[in-house]
């Protein structure tokens, strides 16, 4: 059976929508497995240009069966406005099409709430949250203080489980926050227009990968934002409330048996950073801004300017180590046409010292990126489906990733359209 996963190698925003909405044509299922609706997954296909939160970027291919998995946080009104801007734009999203884990826990209508006040409390200190009530989520669910989807068809059950929760929650936002508690009728409001919708989605989506996986069905796993981003490995605490990495996956999606012989980490041609933490590789001034509009660089969820900066050897080498990547798919390698050199961060600069190593979180402020430039290809690359094709400068730099991080680039994109992509043997 063939299990891949398809995961984020550096801070995110690598372009892994493009790729799954590619990959989908050779997968029977397509499942998240982690994450919210705190990021977007881009995609540009015959239906338009979407930016995905929390649907699979599988939603597009008949016959393709979509799960959000357990680990998935499962925010039911981001969720109906996704479903319904696809359902405008021609993309069917129906239960046959789309299942959510009974097991996944649900986002609730205080999480966002929480998330602002607690950013605002945090001043210049915040983390750079995306204000969609993750960090909360997440947390609450590790202190076992979530709904599970699958509660709501136990609703007596539900409403006293709720009650308590609204309890303990309104002695934060009182005694914390000093905000205002929210109300029974709030509640009974979330429940009515935002669940009740989801309902028919909701299923045992274990068991449908069981047996999709006792009949050699094959079945992707698509991660979101990158190695960086991960709760543990990542660059602490500027991370996501949950595991990014490959590793996660089988037991995010609801098959802890899963053997996944394949991990396509995707990787972009420069570097791209959202919101606050280190940011060794950082370019500033007009060669940054340069490289942000050529890129495109501005947030899918939030419409943030992105920091850039050239691509970051020692970041990426560790990305692909912690994900344990068998490929890599780079993306955007278009973007960098235009330039005459082109910069790569080779090795950090620590405490006198050049270091090809990823370092600790705190060591992270003290280092300098030692950059060094390459020849640029100075040519239109957009139009090119094939690696004989491309200039040789472009390919030199494609080998010279390659060796770097140690791992084989299988596929290069172009453009953002499914079809501008090389694929290489
Ligand atoms: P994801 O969250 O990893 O899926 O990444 P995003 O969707 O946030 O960012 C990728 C962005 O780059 C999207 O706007 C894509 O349409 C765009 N994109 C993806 N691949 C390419 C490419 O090869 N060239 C160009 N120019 N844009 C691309």
């Amino acid at each position: 059976m063939a299990c891949t996963s398809i995961v984020g190698i550096n801070w995110g925003d690598e372009g892994k929508g493009r790729m799954v909405d590619l990959l989908t044509e050779e997968y029977d299922i397509v499942v998240r497995f982690q994450g919210g609706g705190n990021a977007g997954h881009t995609v540009i296909n015959e239906f338009g240009k979407f930016a995905l939160h929390l649907l699979p970027s599988g939603v597009f291919r008949k016959g393709v069966v979509n799960i959000l998995g357990n680990g998935v946080a499962m925010d039911p009104e981001n969720l109906l406005a996704e479903i319904r801007d696809l359902k405008e734009k021609g993309v069917d999203v129906t239960p046959e099409n789309l299942k959510i884990s009974d097991r996944a826990s649900l986002l609730l209508p205080w999480h966002r709430m929480q998330d602002e006040l607690e950013e605002n409390r945090l001043k210049d200190k915040k983390y750079g949250s995306t204000k969609q009530g993750i960090a909360p989520f997440y947390s609450d669910k590790y202190q076992k203080k979530t709904i599970l989807a699958g509660e709501l068809f136990y609703p007596a059950k539900l409403k006293n489980h709720l009650k308590d929760l609204a309890e303990w929650k309104n002695l934060i936002f009182s005694g914390v926050y000093g905000a205002a508690p929210v109300t029974e009728a709030d509640l009974e409001a979330w429940l009515e227009n935002c669940c009740k919708p989801i309902m028919p989605y909701i299923a045992d989506t274990g068991d449908i990968l069981r047996e999709a996986q006792a009949n050699g069905k094959r079945i992707l796993f698509e991660a979101q934002l990158g190695s960086l981003r991960d709760l543990d490995y990542g660059i602490v605490p500027y991370t996501t409330s949950s595991n990014t990495l490959s590793a996660y996956a089988p037991v995010g999606s609801g098959l802890p048996g899963a053997d996944i012989n394949r991990v396509i980490g995707v990787v972009k041609a420069y570097s791209t950073c959202v919101g606050e933490g280190p940011f060794v590789c950082e370019m500033f001034g007009d060669e940054a801004e340069r490289l942000r509009k050529a890129g495109a660089e501005y947030g899918a969820k939030t419409g943030r300017p992105r920091r850039v900066g050239p691509i970051d050897l020692v970041a990426t080498r560790y990305g692909v180590q912690v994900q344990a990547a068998t490929e890599i798919a780079l993306t955007k390698l278009d973007v960098l046409s235009d330039m005459d050199e082109i910069p790569v961060c080779t090795r950090y600069l620590l405490d006198g010292k050049e270091t090809d190593k990823f370092p600790f979180p705190s060591a992270l402020d003290d280092c300098a990126p030692v950059i060094e430039k390459v020849p640029g290809w100075k040519k239109d690359i957009s139009g090119i489906r094939t690696w004989e094709d491309l200039p040789e400068e472009a390919k030199s730099y494609v080998a010279m990733i390659e060796k770097a991080v140690g791992c084989p680039i299988r596929w290069i994109s172009v453009g953002p359209e499914r079809e501008s992509i090389i694929k290489r043997a």
